[in-house]
């Protein structure tokens, strides 16, 4: 049977204990014990379903990891109080001092600074490789690989990673592979492909709402206790658990998030068309154009659409300045970074979230000045979006002459 993420999260029932339509939100960072030996027991990790502490995880956490570990087809979850506070425990769980992690190159910023620059410290060296060329990434694996790290959808540059034939490589060579889906909740199910973790930043499009921060691990119950260790986890020791309060209000807001990836994908698939006719440098994972459409067709859940986010080559910084500046003038969206609002956002990566690149290996990626990232909005009539952006570009000279004459 086809896999229904969003079905999956519609039929969990959790009640408040007065009955609530809404778990009662767990609003104590520490718990008592009915008897010093279950407290005992707890922290030698043999009780299940007693509370600890907080940092360890409280019964909000537990409701928005379940949500969370349901729509990603895996075991269970653990969240946490950002997606980096997700990525870099995961990673520190499963490498240490003289292990080796291959990674996509084009990952968003901070895991590739965390991966590039923090990790050596701790002796733990990475190959960045691209990801859309299997025999690179094997060639990468040598014998103190622990991971294989990669994006489902890429950030900035929208490139697709071949999970079944990533995950194939990672089982032959007794690797783990990690994949960060945040781009494309719903619409692509990394562990159904074979995926061994599948991570998010619950910042971006499942929250949606931009109030607030979170992170995910999703994976096996066995992973998941291990990072939780009171002794050795990462995420435990590390300390970068969400607070309750907003797992609740995280988990109010997942409800909605299948309509809301329909409506996004929707928008950013007629702007892509729309932005390639008029002859505009266009990447969008919809398009027939794109080098891997046929690959996220192949991976998807179809009715999600292809996501929300797409790129526009402008040519130089400073037209994609001068088109980004005016664009929030016209109340078309926010100059800003981050994803997933109901607001379009902008922002060019090259000087921003991506800053964190050396130059070289941005031109070699295809990381270009002109480039902005476009994370498509919740508009209702995205007609009258794409007319009042024509005209932007027009009074730019963004827009070739001929086509000009057509606005
Ligand atoms: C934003 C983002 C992260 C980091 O998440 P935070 O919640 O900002 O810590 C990781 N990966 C991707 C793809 C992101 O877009």
């Amino acid at each position: 049977m086809k896999f229904k993420p969003a079905n999956k999260i519609q039929d969990l029932q959790y009640f408040g204990e007065f009955g609530g339509v809404n778990p009662s939100i767990s609003d104590s960072s520490t718990y008592t014990f009915l008897s010093a030996k279950t407290m005992f027991d707890t922290f030698e990790g043999n009780a299940d379903g007693c509370y600890l502490y907080s940092r360890h995880t409280s019964p909000s956490n537990l409701y928005l990891g379940e949500a969370l570990a349901a729509m990603e087809g895996t075991e269970t979850a653990n969240v946490a109080a950002t997606g980096m506070g997700a990525i870099t425990p995961a990673l520190l769980q499963l490498c240490g001092a003289g292990d080796h992690v291959v990674s996509s190159r084009t990952i968003y910023g901070g895991t590739y600074a965390f991966l590039k620059n923090f990790t050596p410290r701790m002796q733990i060296e990475t190959t960045f490789v691209d990801i859309t060329k299997l025999e690179t990434v094997e060639a990468a694996i040598n014998k103190n690989t622990k991971v294989l790290f990669c994006e489902a959808v890429s950030n900035p540059l929208l490139e697709v990673a071949d999970i079944k034939g990533l995950a194939e490589i990672a089982k032959k060579h007794n690797i783990k592979l990690l994949v960060d889906n945040t781009f494309s909740p719903l619409s692509i199910s990394p562990a159904e492909l074979g995926a061994d973790v599948v991570l998010h930043s619950l910042t971006k499009f499942i929250n949606g709402s931009s109030d607030t921060m979170g992170g995910v691990i999703c994976g096996t119950q066995d992973f998941i206790d291990s990072l939780r260790s009171v002794n050795d986890g990462a995420s435990m020791l590390l300390g970068s658990s969400m607070d309750s309060m907003r797992s609740a209000s995280i988990l109010k807001n997942m409800r909605t998030l299948h309509i809301r990836i329909k409506q996004h994908s929707k928008n950013a698939q007629y702007l892509a068309e729309q932005f390639e006719n008029l002859g505009l440098k266009t990447v969008y994972p919809g398009l027939v154009s794109h080098p891997s459409h046929e690959l996220f067709k192949s991976m998807m859940n179809e009715e999600y659409g292809y996501g929300g986010l797409l790129t526009l080559d402008v040519g130089t910084l400073e037209n994609a300045n001068n088109l980004m500046e005016l664009m929030q003038h016209k109340n078309l969206g926010y100059l800003a970074v981050s994803l997933g609002f109901y607001k379009t956002l902008f922002s060019a990566p090259g000087s921003s979230t991506s800053s964190e690149i050396p130059e070289d290996e941005k031109v070699e990626m295809g990381l270009t000045d002109g480039l902005i990232r476009f994370s498509i909005g919740l508009d209702n009539d995205i007609e009258r979006t794409f007319q009042i952006m024509k005209e932007c570009m027009v009074k730019l000279n963004i827009l070739k002459p001929e086509l000009q004459e057509l606005v």
